[in-house]
This record gives C-alpha cells, structure tokens and sequence, in this order.
C-alpha cells in the first residue's frame, strides 16, 4: 500500500497522528494510542435527527455546510468543504446539512439562502457565513474560533 492508501488523522484528545486506511474512515476509527474516536477526514451528514449529536454536543468546533442538491454555488462549495474537513482534520468537525430534507434545523437557525456556512463552538452559534465565499475569507474566519 502507498500513502494515498491512508488519511492521516489527528486524534483528539492525545494529539498523536494516526494512520487509516481510506477504506476504513467511514468505520468511525479509533486512536491507535488511547483509543479516543477519530473525527473523520471528509465532512459528516448531518439530520435533523443527529444535529444535537453531532454538532452541539461535539468536543471541536463544527462548520456546518447548509446546502441543497439543486443549488448551483453549493457544488462549488463542496470541494472547499473537503479541503478544510482534511486541513483542520481533529481540530474542527466538517458537516453538511441537506435543508431541503432537513427543514427543522434550517428553520432552527434562519437560513433563507445557500449556501450558509454556520461555526458551532460548545453547543453555540458563533458565526455565519452566507454565500459561496473563497476558501482562504472560510479560513480566516475559522482561525479566530479554531
Ligand atoms: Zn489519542
């Protein structure tokens, strides 16, 4: 196996980088050293069902992606989406929410247009980002919470 077999991914809670194989990062891996559960390297799905779950009650920082499939500037998004899901991989969690299928938490949080970037940090919303915007203005805006 060569290293594009792998995602590197940082745990957590000791720090140390592990090793995955690309075919088992959607196995919810676990530290090789403490056996904490390694945040994916590629964003999550998220529902209506798993957003409390998942976001609020997350250890890191999560950058939810509200997007839908019929949204044209969501798909240029997308790609941004999984760079930074690597590039921050174990200090933020990448999510995504389909609002067409998960109206309650679109309404929850008063998103009228997508894409709608929202950074949840401790179970709050601390910030908005609304458009397709590039990825180094995501970046900055994430350096000041992450
Ligand atoms: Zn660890």
């Amino acid at each position: 196996m060569n290293s594009h077999d792998f995602d590197i991914i940082r745990c957590p809670s000791c720090n140390v980088k592990n090793r995955v194989p690309r075919s088992k990062t959607g196995l919810r891996p676990k530290c090789g050293r403490c056996g904490t559960p390694l945040l994916p390297a590629k964003p999550v799905e998220v529902t209506d069902a798993t957003f409390k779950q998942e976001v609020l009650d997350s250890p890191v920082p999560v950058l939810l992606d509200c997007w839908a499939p019929w949204c044209g500037p969501c798909r240029m998004v997308a790609p941004v989406m999984d760079q930074i899901s690597a590039e921050f991989s174990g200090r933020l969690k990448v999510a995504k929410l389909n609002t067409d299928q998960n109206p309650a938490t679109a309404q929850q949080f008063g998103i009228r247009s997508i894409p709608t970037l929202l950074l949840f940090k401790d179970g709050r919303l601390v910030d908005t980002m609304v458009g397709a915007m590039p990825k180094a203005q995501i970046e900055a805006r994430l350096r000041q919470v992450v």
